[in-house]
């Protein structure tokens, strides 16, 4: 019972390598690290908010006042008010999208999913959007079914917000490939998932700004993505899919070239049916 009421600074001066002391401010800065995030985060999706909400209550003004009967510039503000609410309800389904996929990080989806047949959907739904920018989307199933354990819906998010990044910041007039492979059959599968990946011959990601693309609100340019529409947050709905079936992200990236996206995808959980006999 007298353990319980030493202090902090008696169990540094007593414990030799002061171990207890340091473990006491680590668990303090976790929790003042999450608390900062979490503040930083409010205030990023507020200040994301605010910017498009003051631009439509301002053309509305403008609409009740000087373009009152100016049907030209009426039809205008109407326009830019119609993309900055778009802009705003991409922003709140990305977030919900966002909150979702946090919660149910722990539960590992069990359901097998065929990732090839999931691909072909999301793709055709794509095409338009890069034919719109004069890009073509190179695609070539595998022969079979490639089966991980996974939730469709997600892996199909996935797909859509790499490829939609594609798009957004590819060449126009370029090839988008995108690829399934298998790990070969005398692989270990622990080592080597199901590999997705969404190639792309754009400007290319310094590498500087690698390791922080998934971070939330995290742009390259931001002025740039914001123009093209992104939320910001398409990165960061990926890696926590992604990490809900405890796979991982790869990128690579050549200034001037392109960037291709890697989704690696374990396999292991998958149980062959045995053969009969
Ligand atoms: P956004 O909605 O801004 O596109 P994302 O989270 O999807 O947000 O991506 C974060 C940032 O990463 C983007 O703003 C962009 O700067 C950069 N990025 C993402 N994909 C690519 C790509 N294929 N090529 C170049 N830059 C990219």
């Amino acid at each position: 019972a007298r353990d319980t009421t030493w202090d902090v600074t008696l169990v540094g001066a007593v414990l030799p390598a002061g171990r207890a002391v340091v473990l006491t401010f680590q668990d303090i800065t976790a929790v003042e690290e999450a608390g900062q995030m979490r503040r930083d985060f409010i205030a990023n999706v507020s200040h994301e908010l605010r910017t498009p909400l003051t631009a439509v209550l301002g053309f509305i003004e403008t609409l009740r006042g000087p373009a009152r009967d100016d049907p030209a510039a009426r039809d205008r503000f109407l326009d830019i008010m119609e993309k900055e609410a778009g802009r705003m309800h991409r922003l709140v389904e990305d977030l919900l999208s966002l909150s979702r996929v946090e919660d149910q990080e722990r539960n590992r989806p069990r359901a097998l999913v065929d990732l090839p047949q999931v691909i072909d959907g999301t793709l055709d739904a794509l095409r338009p959007m890069a034919e719109d920018r004069g890009m073509q989307i190179a695609w070539t199933p595998p022969a079979g079914s490639i089966r991980v354990a996974g939730d469709a819906s997600q892996l199909a998010q996935v797909v859509t917000n790499l490829v939609e990044n594609a798009v957004k910041y590819g060449r126009r007039d370029s090839t988008i490939t995108v690829a399934l492979s298998e790990p070969a059959p005398e692989t270990s599968l622990r080592q080597h998932g199901v590999r997705l990946s969404v190639t792309d011959e754009g400007e290319g990601i310094p590498v500087h700004h690698i390791a922080r693309l998934t971070e939330r609100f995290y742009r390259v340019d931001t002025h740039r993505s914001r123009e093209i529409g992104g939320t910001g947050l398409g990165l960061a709905i990926v890696k926590h899919i992604v990490n809900r079936h405890r796979g991982r992200l790869r990128v690579a990236s050549e200034l001037g070239k392109g960037s291709t996206f890697t989704v690696i995808l374990p396999t292991q959980d998958i149980e062959t049916p045995a053969e009969p006999g």
